[in-house]
């Protein structure tokens, strides 16, 4: 599936860079396009792979390249403001060759969470290609201020997107690791996972034929109707045989015999329990979800109909969804991997402690707001209001 990715603020910039980077890596196809936006210069500067040309710096009359700080409410501002410099950079999309748009953004700084759901508003008024995020929750010791962002722009940018899939900081921190040393593995973890997923449905010409495809419009069926998504994965390394590919199709399943089959069979049954119940981008509840959609990755002779079919059923299972549907996507490197997205998640009780927390840091935020300024009245004021101001 070709994806026009935009990467909104730093994090959303990181993640669009290592997108393209995944992609001239392993030729997965799925970045036909990418625009890194941001009110920060440094930022911008940063990016490695996203084109010159394809970088947006906006509200430079408002902060002069020097970004919002975490103020998403002046974010969202500056990207009305200046959705006019976001739109040239889209006009050079070839937009009829891409399948989605992915909005990328971290949901507790000021940039990308203000502008993110601005621009997807924007996006969804002027094309009728399905406009996706990707929301970053940031990590629970980041402070009241971050949490309270992230609140505030899941509420909007779910409310834009046809889907918002979620990536939790804070359930892939490393014991003993800050957040911000391990961003670069967190960040290859996320184009993993959704490489996977939006490579399945772009299998070019070179590739090995997969024997049950998933192309776009299923993926584009998962996604439909709005809501909330999380994405888990498995993987197992494999030894590959030289001989895989097309050749083995004739041959039988995998081209070995009953007792590697059963194998290959029992690895996916079991690499898909492991995605379904391991860590998930946004961990929740997976029973009740709306729908699901299983991809099998690996070397051709290591992947089989009857175990994704298999694996299939148990997540209908698990899940109680009726719109359960896998397939396979064959590539040529050691490791088999299973990747499930379980779109459509309602119970989720990590957004809930969430927004309780973001409560309770806007109320201390009120509270602190009104004592200063209390207190700095009577700091300026003389006691028996003697003296007078010069106008
Ligand atoms: P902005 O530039 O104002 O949009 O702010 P950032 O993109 O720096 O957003 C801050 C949030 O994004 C923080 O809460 C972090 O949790 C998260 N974040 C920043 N950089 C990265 C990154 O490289 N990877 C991931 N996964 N999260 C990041």
């Amino acid at each position: 599936m070709k994806l026009a990715m935009i990467g909104f603020g730093q994090a959303g910039g990181k993640i669009v860079d290592k997108f393209l980077e995944y992609d001239q890596r392993t030729q997965s196809g799925i970045v036909r396009a990418a625009v890194a936006v941001n009110t920060a210069r440094a930022d911008l500067m940063g990016l490695q792979h996203v084109p010159e040309e394809n970088r947006v710096l906006i509200g430079q009359s408002r902060v002069k390249g020097h970004g919002v700080g975490a103020d998403n409410e002046l974010g969202a501002e500056i990207a009305e403001e200046d959705i006019d410099e976001v739109q040239g950079a889209i006009d050079n999309i070839p937009v009829h060759e891409v399948d989605a748009f992915l909005i990328i953004a971290g949901m507790g700084g000021g940039s990308g969470s203000g502008g993110a759901p601005v621009v997807a508003k924007h996006l969804k008024r002027i094309y009728t290609e399905p406009v996706y995020g990707l929301g970053i929750l940031p990590g629970g010791d980041e402070g009241g201020i971050y949490t309270l962002n992230a609140a505030r722009s899941f509420q909007t940018f779910v409310r834009e997107v046809d889907n918002l899939m979620v990536f939790d900081n804070d359930s892939w921190r490393q014991s003993g690791e800050s957040v911000q040393s391990g961003y670069s593995e967190i960040n290859e973890e996320i184009v993993t996972r959704f490489g996977i997923l939006f490579g399945a449905g772009e299998i070019g010409g070179g590739d090995d034929v997969a024997e049950s495809v998933v192309d776009s419009s299923e993926i584009i069926n998962m996604l439909a109707g709005g809501g909330v998504s999380t994405i888990g994965y498995a993987a197992e390394e494999v030894e590959m045989q030289n001989s895989g590919g097309l050749l083995s199709r004739f041959t039988g399943n995998g081209g070995g015999t009953g007792e590697d089959t059963a194998h290959t069979t029992n690895r996916i049954t079991s690499l898909v329990r492991k995605a379904a119940l391991g860590r998930l981008t946004l961990p929740c509840e997976i029973q009740g979800t709306e729908r699901a959609l299983l991809v099998m990755s690996g070397p051709s002779e290591h992947l089989n109909r009857k175990g994704i079919e298999r694996g299939r059923k148990w997540l209908e299972e698990q899940t109680g969804s009726m719109e359960v549907r896998g397939g396979d996507y064959p590539v040529s490197e050691p490791n088999v991997a299973s990747v499930v997205l379980l779109s459509g998640v309602t119970n989720v009780p990590r957004i809930k402690e969430l927004q309780q927390v973001a409560i309770e840091a806007q109320d201390n935020i009120d509270d602190i707001r009104q004592e200063s300024e209390t207190n700095l009245e009577s700091l300026v004021e003389d006691d028996e209001d003697e003296l007078d101001p010069l106008f």
